[in-house]
């Protein structure tokens, strides 16, 4: 039987943003309702090592550090639920968000961090390769290739930053695009044209990630030439595919603006989206930073601008009483 639930506060999104909003928002005595979504602890579930999330000396594990995320949620007063939200109706607050169940939540607030999902390229070994050689975040996951090859793939800024960034560990960065020209702008194009370190491999797409034949993890990609059809193979011991991002804002389409790459767009510096009560945090809005600690960050900008919002509607609504 569905249920139809009231709060202060409702948070779309269980990563790292959408759990420190919780925590500040549970803690600012908001009672907040947290929907976990499909992916309960967001992308960090799905990787092994995290090394650069502040507070821990030693190497941590995804999955770990988000659980401990939730755990201090749920300790200082969050209410966890696990559903999906498939309909919003921001026409009015309370805002009116249905699950996939047909449970309803009632909402003065919300906060939008349902994040973001990295594009794969959808060829062979890519899924049997994740975080055993292949990767979409040099940020992340570089480090482990200190003094190794590696490639990147993509023609946008991402790859340009990735490949620059994968620099600072690798002598050995090789770029592969699909087309003659890149897509990234201009001075990033020229930064990585004065790297000694990057080399480009023109009109090629990945056919498939290879695994080693008694050695764990990538060795190599076979490639395409796409304007010969040539076949050819790259040894390598890391893959970041850098292809793009996909913001989960689906759900949002027509009802907040959207940035020309379908971010939630918010005022900058602030969690504010253009419909008062409505906040969004994390990946979400971020197509710059990408991070854990950045996402934690907005979230908690959420929440404090959530709490202030409400402390002002209710100082209006007693002034005029
Ligand atoms: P997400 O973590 O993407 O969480 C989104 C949440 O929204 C999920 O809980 C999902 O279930 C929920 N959701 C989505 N749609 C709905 C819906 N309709 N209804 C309800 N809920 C919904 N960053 C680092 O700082 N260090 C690292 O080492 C690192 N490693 C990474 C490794 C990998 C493989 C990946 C993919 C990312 C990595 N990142 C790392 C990036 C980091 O994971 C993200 O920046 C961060 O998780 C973003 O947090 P978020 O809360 O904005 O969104
Ligand atoms: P993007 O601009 O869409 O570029 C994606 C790249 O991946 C393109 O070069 C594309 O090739 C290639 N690609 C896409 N699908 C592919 C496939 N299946 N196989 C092989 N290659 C494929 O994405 P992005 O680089 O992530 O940037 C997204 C947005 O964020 C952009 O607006 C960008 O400016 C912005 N951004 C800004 C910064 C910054 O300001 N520093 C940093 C990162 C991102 P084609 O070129 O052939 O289409």
């Amino acid at each position: 039987m569905p249920s139809v639930h009231h709060t202060k506060m409702l948070i779309l999104g269980s990563g790292p943003a959408g759990l420190s909003a919780a925590i500040y928002a549970a803690r600012a005595g908001m009672m907040p309702i947290v929907v976990q979504g499909l992916q309960p602890g967001g992308q960090l579930t799905i990787t092994t090592d995290v090394e650069n999330y502040p507070g821990f000396a030693e190497v941590v594990q995804g999955p770990w550090l988000m659980e401990q995320m939730t755990a201090q949620a749920v300790h200082v007063g969050t209410s966890m639920i696990w559903d999906t939200i498939v309909d919003v109706d921001l026409s009015q607050r309370p805002f009116r968000i249905t699950g996939d169940g047909g449970d309803v939540y009632m909402a003065e607030t919300l906060v939008i961090a349902t994040g973001a999902q990295a594009k794969w390229l959808g060829v062979p070994g890519e899924q049997e390769l994740g975080g055993k050689g292949v990767s979409a975040c040099a940020t992340c996951d570089g480090f482990f290739y200190r003094g190794k090859k590696v490639v990147v793939i993509g023609g946008g800024n991402t790859a340009v930053e990735e490949a620059l960034y994968l620099t600072n560990h690798s002598d050995n960065v090789t770029l592969i695009h699909r087309r003659d020209h890149l897509r990234a702008e201009k001075i990033l194009q020229d930064r990585l044209h004065a790297n000694s370190k990057i080399r480009i491999l023109w009109n090629k797409k990945v056919d498939r990630f290879v695994a080693g034949e008694g050695v764990s993890g990538l060795v190599g990609v076979d490639l395409i030439d796409t304007v010969t059809g040539e076949a050819s193979h790259e040894p390598t011991d890391g893959g970041f595919v850098a292809i793009g991002h996909s913001p989960s804002t689906e759900l949002f389409k027509g009802k907040l603006p959207l940035d020309a790459d379908g971010y939630l767009a918010v005022t900058p510096g602030t969690s504010l989206t253009s419909i008062p009560g409505v906040f969004a945090a994390g990946d979400v809005t971020d197509k710059i930073y990408r991070q854990a600690v950045t996402a934690a960050g907005m979230g908690c900008m959420a929440a404090l601008d959530a709490e202030r919002f409400l402390a002002e509607a209710e100082y209006k609504a007693l002034v005029e009483a």
